[in-house]
């Protein structure tokens, strides 16, 4: 079987839906396809909004709700014509237990991590109960699988939950077993062992392919995007930007670990294991081969792949002699991070061991700051090192590629270009597997750092 992904940007009306359901006939094996959906483009944001108003007593929250009953009931009219009132009424019970969830959000003045996923996964499953809708009103066999329902088993990490990949394959294997026809699934969503609402995080949609795809061995997983396919670097900041035509696992791995939107960075595990190979397409220009991840990919020319970044950085800089040759300290650094659950993107230090450099996100910034401030006050007291500094304001760049592990000149051309237009570079790291050289710069420099690193190796000075 083969398991199709639609994103928001893929289903945003009625319009986008009847294309889609055609794409998804269209690549039925024996008669069956499973495809996941997310929410329609802009409901998660507008669901998150309107929790966050619940909870603070603003009666806007009934607006959004008004929002996302007109865009769905519109929908459902539109693709069902005369037959529309079973459809509706069907949608109308998801959206009378959506607004009952936010009114009590709204009388207890409170929305747990755990409600707030429950309440963040309404948008596909009334997605996904209008696609179904739709395909049953022509004549197709149609399930509608909601993934919160035993089906993808995390922990009760709310908001990011982590899979348990065993029992995930288990349920998701057994429930789609007997099944035939478009079996819709809800994107995103997922639950405890137990039953409690869980989620994803934000595109996880994506990841829920890929664990489907993986529990049931598919032959393919594609998933269908607004973009030709995995692009060399974002096109809303970058100039002429290319489609890759293949890239390896580990390539897409790094490249959406590092902020390429295009994938969620979980999605490719699964696959990567069942050696199943995973294409992106364009729900928009369905013809357009896309770009094939895979094991072993064709290779490319270009020195490197692409060039991926992550905005609203932070930097912290632990400094001072008494750290030199202590055992442990960088252990005890993360430890105390890890605590405060702080996640690091980036970490850099210099052989001599005088500065440890640690990068996550601003949001996480002071978390950050106040468990090391903690965790190193007696050093700190002790004058063995300064109080940690913190820079915000910065952007995170990777540029990455297999082919840049064992060609040298790479780090050269590299800082040079940004040299030559007077981008400051405040840290660097290369992984050991050479596949990606990470640096931080100001988040003013990003667009002239990106386009210069795009066009010097992609473009017309790249070496096709
Ligand atoms: P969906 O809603 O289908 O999941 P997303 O909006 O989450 O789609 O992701 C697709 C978007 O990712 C594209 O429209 C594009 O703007 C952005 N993007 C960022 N980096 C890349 C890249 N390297 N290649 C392709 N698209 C990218
Ligand atoms: N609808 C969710 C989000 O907006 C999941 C997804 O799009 O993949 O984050
Ligand atoms: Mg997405």
């Amino acid at each position: 079987m083969v398991v199709q992904k639609f994103g928001g940007s893929s289903v945003e009306d009625a319009g986008k839906i009847r294309e889609v359901a055609q794409i998804a006939l269209d690549h039925r094996v024996d008669g069956r396809i499973a495809i996941v959906l997310s929410a329609m483009k802009g409901c998660t944001d507008l669901l998150l909004q309107a929790a966050r108003d619940a909870e603070s007593g603003k009666s806007a929250y009934r607006d959004a709700l008004n929002v996302l009953e007109k865009r769905h009931l519109d929908a459902a009219r539109d693709l069902t014509k005369g037959e529309a009132s079973a459809l509706c009424r069907t949608l109308e019970i998801q959206l009378k237990d959506l607004r009952d969830i936010l009114h009590g959000v709204e009388l207890v003045k409170e929305c747990s991590k755990r409600s707030l996923d429950l309440i963040a996964g309404f948008g596909e499953r009334l997605n996904c109960q209008l696609m179904a809708g739709y395909l049953t009103s022509l004549g197709h066999e149609a399930h509608y699988i909601d993934a919160s329902k035993n089906f993808i088993i995390t922990n009760d990490h709310h908001g990011a939950a982590e899979v348990n990949f065993e029992a995930t394959y288990r349920a998701v294997e057994t429930r789609l077993k007997p099944l035939k026809g478009v079996i819709v699934i809800t994107g995103f969503v997922a639950s405890t062992a137990e039953g409690r609402p869980t989620t994803l995080g934000r595109n996880g949609s994506d990841y829920t392919a890929s664990l489907v795809g993986a529990a049931i061995r598919a032959n393919a997983v594609e998933i269908w995007k607004d973009v030709d396919g995995v692009l060399t670097a974002d096109p809303r900041y970058v100039k002429g930007t290319l489609v890759l035509d293949e890239i390896s696992m580990e390539e897409a791995m790094e490249m959406s670990y590092f902020g390429a939107k295009v994938i969620h960075p979980s999605t490719m595990l699964p696959l990567l294991e069942r050696g199943i190979s995973l294409r992106i397409k364009n729900t928009l220009n369905p013809s357009v081969k896309g770009t094939l991840i895979r094991q072993n990919p064709k290779p490319h020319p270009y020195a490197i792949t692409g060039i991926a970044s992550i905005p609203e950085a932070a930097l912290i800089n632990i400094e001072g002699s008494g750290m030199i040759g202590i055992p442990g300290f960088a252990s005890r650094v993360f430890g105390a991070l890890a605590r405060a659950e702080v996640n690091i993107i980036m970490i850099s230090q210099a052989s001599s061991e005088h500065s440890i450099c640690i990068v996550c996100r601003e949001g996480e910034a002071d978390t950050a700051m106040n468990a090391l401030r903690l965790e190193l006050k007696a050093e700190h007291e002790a004058k063995k090192i300064k109080d940690c500094e913190l820079v915000t304001g910065l952007e995170v760049i990777a540029v990455i590629g297999e082919n840049m592990r064992g060609r040298p000149g790479i780090t050269g051309k590299l800082f040079s270009c940004l040299g030559q237009i007077s981008v400051n570079v405040l840290a660097i790291a290369q992984g050991s597997s050479e596949r990606n050289i990470s640096f931080v710069i100001e988040s003013k420099d990003r667009e002239a750092a990106l386009n210069t690193i795009h066009s010097a190796f992609l473009g017309h000075g790249g070496q096709p």
